[in-house]
């Protein structure tokens, strides 16, 4: 068997021009365009390319992006100052701030520090709260666009075995949350699971979140399942990989995303149609 593969490139795209009409719609109505404010701290190369994406995209969709790179010794104290600014502004809808931060600055504390309505990232206790219990506003956009993903493939989550693997607060937690919200039955794994091939064997659905260059093996696999990975890795050759070993995998599932090409433009897309809706719809007076 050869899996369907989930062109993640091309639903991002589709995703795109949808928010691309919109915000034309909303000029023509005299509003303003969507603002995203994106903050870098310091030099990390793989920071600076998803940074560098983000704000491409958005002024590919009429978005105005405001871009604020500031220095790795940057205090706490400063960057919160920033952030209250950005609070303020009501050209903002979405504050971005790229993880990680550098040693000296408390994550979390930055995080809860931005106004839950534009939190586009959706990594505020509150709108991860609101996911938990199943009434979201703004969603964390790699787990939501991963629903994207699994939506287009016609298959009705309801009642399915999904396997996360990978526990983070960015990717792990909220993509079970979404499925549990999808009414399928989920199963969190970590680098502490034991037998971690046994439980994804038993898996309608996998989601590889691990960070680990192709862990996934095809004898990991139900034949006729749904993966996706999320892993973005280098191989010895330098080469892009993901968590999942696609060559053997994609003769067994069902249906597979692409390392890169896969969920990596959908969190982009995601985030565009996260900061289009804190516009459109948390932020509709100005
Ligand atoms: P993280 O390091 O914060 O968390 C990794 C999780 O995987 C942890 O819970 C850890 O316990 C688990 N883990 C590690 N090794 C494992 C193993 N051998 N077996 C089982 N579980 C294991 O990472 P993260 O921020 O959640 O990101 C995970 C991966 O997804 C990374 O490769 C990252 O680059 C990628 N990522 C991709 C996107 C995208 O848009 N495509 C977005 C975010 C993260």
């Amino acid at each position: 068997m050869t899996a369907k593969i989930i062109d993640g490139n091309a639903i991002a795209k589709t995703l795109q021009q949808e928010i691309a009409l919109q915000i034309k719609e909303r000029l023509s109505q005299g509003l303003r365009a969507p603002g995203l404010a994106v903050v870098i701290v310091g030099e990390n190369p793989a920071s600076k390319i998803y940074v560098s994406k983000k704000r491409k995209m958005c002024q590919e969709l009429g978005m105005i992006s405001q871009d604020h790179n500031l220095p790795e010794n940057i205090a706490e104290s400063d960057l919160l100052k920033l952030i209250d600014t950005l609070n303020k502004d009501h050209k903002i809808d979405g504050i971005l701030i790229q993880l990680p931060l550098p040693q000296q600055i408390d994550s979390n504390k930055i995080l809860e520090n931005i106004l839950p309505d534009k939190d586009v990232d959706g990594f505020h206790p509150y709108n991860i709260g609101r996911l938990s219990i199943g009434h979201s506003v703004l969603r964390p956009c790699t787990p939501k666009g991963i629903m994207t993903l699994l939506k287009s493939t016609g298959v009705d989550l309801k009642g399915m075995n999904a396997v996360v693997i990978g526990a983070s607060n960015i990717v792990g937690k909220p993509m079970a949350m979404e499925l549990i919200n999808a009414r399928a039955t989920v199963t969190i794994c970590r680098s502490t699971t034991r037998d971690l091939p046994s439980i994804a064997r038993q898996a309608d659905i996998v989601i590889a979140a691990a960070g680990v260059a192709q862990m996934v093996k095809g004898g990991w696999i139900k034949p006729g399942a749904i993966i996706i990975d999320v892993g973005i890795n280098r191989s010895a050759d330098g080469k892009l990989v993901g968590d999942v070993d696609f060559d053997q995998v994609k003769e067994i599932a069902g249906w597979i995303t692409p390392v890169p090409g896969g969920v990596g433009p959908m969190t982009v897309a995601t985030l565009m149609e996260n900061t289009f809706y804190a516009a459109a719809v948390l932020h509709s007076v100005v």
